[in-house]
């Protein structure tokens, strides 16, 4: 069993100092005109066991805390610091670590909710980026705007949201997205990003991208603004959902109803990472042409499939894998979990290669039977 998270960095053993004497061995770092390097939270050798729900074992040599806009500029402006690789770490729930981390790993803590404005279309409603994603969906339900709860109980942070445009329940994160601010890891700037412009899609964006124009590990998002629509309307389409409705009798549920509808199924569906170590769904559903999809069919009636408005399917990567026979299988410590195929787990003590190494296995095994391959969906380090 893992230990509960939140528990602050692990020392292994950590040092905390302040970063105008981070570094014994080198010169103190040159105070800039704000004193911006005092100000610094800086910790030495962090463990980041406590840091991914995983449960992984990984170190960082240095982890700062950002609280602010202000303290990422100061990482970019620090002497040291600025010229460094940078990995900026959220909650760690879609992360597997299968190494020590060199770069200077940023620990996103910026808090704060508020509503920005209320129109007769919308809420804007506004969170720092450091903020648990779950908290905001029942603080804006508390609040009486409602929009957010079919995304109930998603680990992680506000702030990476948007990275891999969140979604479940037959809603994305894209389709309550307002715009976000995020500061430029090389040059400090601050950029406002609008929908079109983070280039949302499938468990991806910007956030994610490599080529032209693609920010992955390029920027740090700061916060984030959800635009809820006015009137409220619930979105039922998802099988499961559907079922809650048609066995609870109730029609026309409030928000409030659906929300507790979706953390009931997740709880039931999934395990809690605090006592089985895991990452959700550890693959994409991958997405197919209609020809692919008829021939796929035609070999495997039974397979479970979404057909796309353009023509296109998308294949429930689980029943792939559990097609393939992997349900409970291990390698080392890692496993795939009993009930739920997609979902990778920690057995306790497993190390970041095992996840891989069975994630691999996976990954030719359903490539072997069905000539498809499964993308994982955490970011591996
Ligand atoms: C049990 C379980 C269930 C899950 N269910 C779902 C689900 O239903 N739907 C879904 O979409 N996901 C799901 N996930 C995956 C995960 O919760 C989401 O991807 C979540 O948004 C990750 O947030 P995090 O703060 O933990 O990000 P991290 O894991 O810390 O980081 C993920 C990526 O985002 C980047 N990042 C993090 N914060 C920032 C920031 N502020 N600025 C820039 N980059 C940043 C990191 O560098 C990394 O590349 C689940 C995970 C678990 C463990």
């Amino acid at each position: 069993m893992r230990r509960g998270r939140g528990a602050g960095v692990q020392a292994t053993p950590a040092r905390h100092v302040r970063a105008f004497d981070q570094n014994a061995d080198m010169a103190p770092a040159p105070q800039t005109p704000q004193g911006a390097a005092a100000a610094l939270d800086v910790c030495r050798r962090a463990s980041l066991r406590e840091f991914n729900t995983f449960g992984l074992p990984a170190a960082a040599a240095t982890l700062i805390r950002i609280a602010s806009e202000a303290d990422v500029r100061r990482v970019v402006d620090h002497p040291q610091y600025g010229r460094a690789a940078k990995f900026v770490l959220g909650g760690g729930s879609n992360i597997v670590f299968t190494r020590d981390v060199s770069a200077v790993v940023l620990k996103v803590e910026v808090m704060g909710r508020r509503l920005v404005c209320e129109t007769p279309e919308a809420w804007i409603v506004e969170a720092g980026a450091g903020e648990r994603w779950h908290d905001l969906v029942a603080w804006t339900l508390e609040q009486g705007w409602p929009g957010l709860e079919n995304l109930a109980l998603i680990p992680g942070t506000v702030g990476a949201a948007p990275v891999q445009n969140i979604g479940a329940y037959g809603l994305e994160l894209a389709e309550r997205f307002d715009a976000l601010d995020a500061v430029d890891l090389v040059t400090g700037r601050t950029v406002t990003l609008d929908g079109a412009a983070c280039r949302f899609g499938y468990r991806d964006s910007v956030f994610k991208q490599q080529g032209f124009g693609g920010l992955a590990g390029k920027s740090l998002i700061t916060r984030v603004r959800l635009r809820l629509p006015r009137p409220w309307q619930p979105v039922l389409g998802y099988l499961d959902l559907e079922r809650k409705r048609a066995d609870s009798g109730i029609d026309a549920p409030d928000a409030r109803t659906v929300f507790d509808w979706v953390c009931a199924i997740r709880r039931a569906k999934l395990p809690d990472p605090a006592l089985l170590g895991n990452a959700g769904s550890f693959f994409k559903n991958p997405v197919v042409s209609a020809e692919q999809c008829r021939d796929i069919i035609g070999r495997d009636p039974a397979i479970v499939h979404y057909p796309l408005a353009d023509g296109s399917c998308k294949l429930a990567a689980g029943w792939l894998i559990d097609a393939c026979g992997w349900k409970g299988k291990s390698v080392g410590r890692a496993a795939v979990h009993e009930r739920q195929a997609l979902v990778l787990v920690n057995r306790g003590g497993a190390s970041g290669a095992e996840v891989v190494t069975l994630a691999r296995a996976i990954q030719e095994s359903v490539y072997g039977r069905f000539g498809i391959r499964l993308e994982p969906e955490p970011v591996i380090v």
